[in-house]
């Protein structure tokens, strides 16, 4: 599949598919065999400056538009990515890593996303208020204008069709996919070629604090949505802060997996083995990557946890049999190593994994194979930190009262796992949990109209809902004295 595969190598600016104005590149790698597959344009300022000004063009026509014609806009590109799903997917899983099953899920997600919001697009409307005969009081949802979206290299391809939401409410957009997973995007930005007036989407691909920060920055971007880590979602805010703009964060997460005595022990185990998401290498934000088990049935649940964990098949993204592939990058794969040495230096005991897969087959690529630590400790670095990847850090619990504390204790909240037969618990635990989320007996699931996001750290804003598609709009009152003016 790789050999037939054209990997795209342009942004998208102005309807048109371009070079980067300095002519440097980015080398993208495959993580599974470590070879350059592509050069991609290493956007600067100028490309940014081009690209925000191509969307500020297309504003106008495009805010006038009715939200059906809008709508059937994002529709024809959810039929455009759908003919080239096979071909979105196999581009992301060779730049990802993401096995191609996973792969495939994301681009069918993304297919979905557009299609939900086209949807609900006529739900961006005002309300009237109650007045005397002689005034009529309404408001309006505007679009922002032009609007940054930056996304992270884990699920590219679903993260990038935040933009639909963003021209359905009117805005044109300019987003830059992650420097390490560019290419389903790029090859995106070429369904959007065809499928979208020019301007209304614009792609460039570059480094964060490079390109990404020239959007944040640009005076005519008045909005901006980011997904990505804790630390540039602050430095975003603080950009934002300048310029009294207003962000969407979506952040990282640590999130507790707790495990009542009285849980379907079975389905504990399916649901911490799904809520790691192996799939995508645990690259995910809402990995429930911290298990609180209870002491009375923490050795039933830790040992048929190491089976499934001993028994995932790793391997090339491309094989269909793979079950998880290769870390996304040698910086990420250097760092979730370091976690792994530190957790045995901390005294954390491992069960599993942690170590590259033997044979000659994994001698290059960025594999690792996934890692259960027992006896983690509150304090030690791998209960405390996003390592976001195939690490699952187990700690034991006897005190509910404690354990909420534990579990609340870091700065993330983004999701939470519950599993216990007493549905006062399941309630208790739904309240006192400070997360976005909390699944109640079962592994991660994404419902259209089930918001996501993250409390405390783990960002503001939230996706997946109407509230998603009202955050690219700001409210217009509208006062109408009515009668004759004398
Ligand atoms: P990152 O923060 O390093 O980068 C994210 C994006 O920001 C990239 O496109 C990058 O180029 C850009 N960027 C970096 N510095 C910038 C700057 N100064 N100005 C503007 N843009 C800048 O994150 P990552 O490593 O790509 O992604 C992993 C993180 O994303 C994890 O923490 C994960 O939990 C989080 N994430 C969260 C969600 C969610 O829904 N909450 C979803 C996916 C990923």
């Amino acid at each position: 599949m790789n050999k037939t595969l054209e990997f795209p190598d342009k942004m998208l600016i102005g309807g048109k598919c371009v070079s980067g104005t300095s002519g440097h590149v980015i080398p993208a790698i495959d993580p599974s065999t470590e070879a350059v597959i592509a050069n991609i344009p290493k956007a600067d300022e100028r490309d940014v400056e081009m690209a925000v000004d191509a969307a500020r063009r297309a504003l106008p026509a495009w805010r006038r538009l009715g939200v059906d014609e809008r709508a059937a806009f994002v529709n024809a590109l959810a039929a455009a990515i759908e003919r080239e799903a096979e071909t979105l997917a196999a581009i992301e899983a060779t730049d990802s890593g993401n096995p191609i099953k996973s792969a495939r899920g994301d681009v069918a997600g993304a297919i979905e996303k557009c299609r939900y919001f086209a949807g609900i697009s006529g739900e961006v409307k005002g309300e009237v208020l109650t007045t005397n005969d002689s005034r009529l009081n309404y408001t309006v949802r505007e679009p922002y204008g032009v609007v940054g979206i930056i996304t992270p290299w884990n699920h590219p391809i679903w993260e990038a069709v935040n933009l639909a939401p963003a021209i359905l409410a009117g805005n044109t957009v300019v987003l830059k996919p992650s420097e390490e997973t560019s290419l389903s995007t790029l090859e995106l930005g070429r369904l959007i070629a065809a499928a979208l007036p020019p301007g209304v989407v614009n792609i460039v691909s570059g480094y964060g604090p490079e390109a990404g920060a020239a959007i944040v920055r640009h005076p005519a971007v008045r909005r901006v949505a980011f997904t990505g880590g804790v630390d540039t979602g602050r430095e975003i805010l603080r950009m934002a802060a300048d310029k009294i703009m207003g962000a969407t964060l979506e952040l990282g997460g640590k999130n507790a997996n707790i495990v009542f005595p009285d849980a379907d022990l079975d389905a504990a185990v399916d649901g911490a083995f799904a809520a790691m998401n192996l799939g995508f290498q645990g690259q995910s934000c809402a990995s429930g990557s911290r298990l609180f088990l209870h002491e009375s049935v923490r050795s039933h649940v830790i040992d048929k946890l190491v089976a499934r964990f001993e028994a995932v098949r790793v391997g090339p993204p491309l094989d269909p049999t793979t079950e998880m592939g290769p870390l996304a990058s040698r910086p990420h794969q250097e760092k979730v190593t370091r976690y792994v040495s530190l957790g045995r230096h901390e005294g954390a005991a491992p069960l599993a994994g942690g170590d590259r897969p033997p044979g000659e087959r994994f001698s290059k690529g960025y594999y690792l194979r996934p890692a259960i630590f027992d006896r983690v400790k509150p304090g030690m670095a791998i209960a405390q930190h996003e390592i976001f990847g195939p690490v699952l850090s187990v700690l034991t619990w006897d005190d509910v009262d404690d354990l909420i504390d534990q579990a609340n204790a870091l700065p993330y909240g983004l999701a939470a796992y519950v599993w216990t037969r007493d549905l006062t618990v399941a309630h208790r635990m739904a309240r006192e949990i400070q997360a976005g989320t909390v699944w109640i007996n079962q592994g991660p699931v994404w419902l259209w109209g089930a918001p996501f996001g993250g409390h405390k750290q783990s960002g503001m804003g939230t996706s997946c809902c109407l509230d998603a598609l009202l955050e690219y709009t700001q409210v217009k009152n509208v006062n109408v004295r009515l009668g004759t003016l004398n």
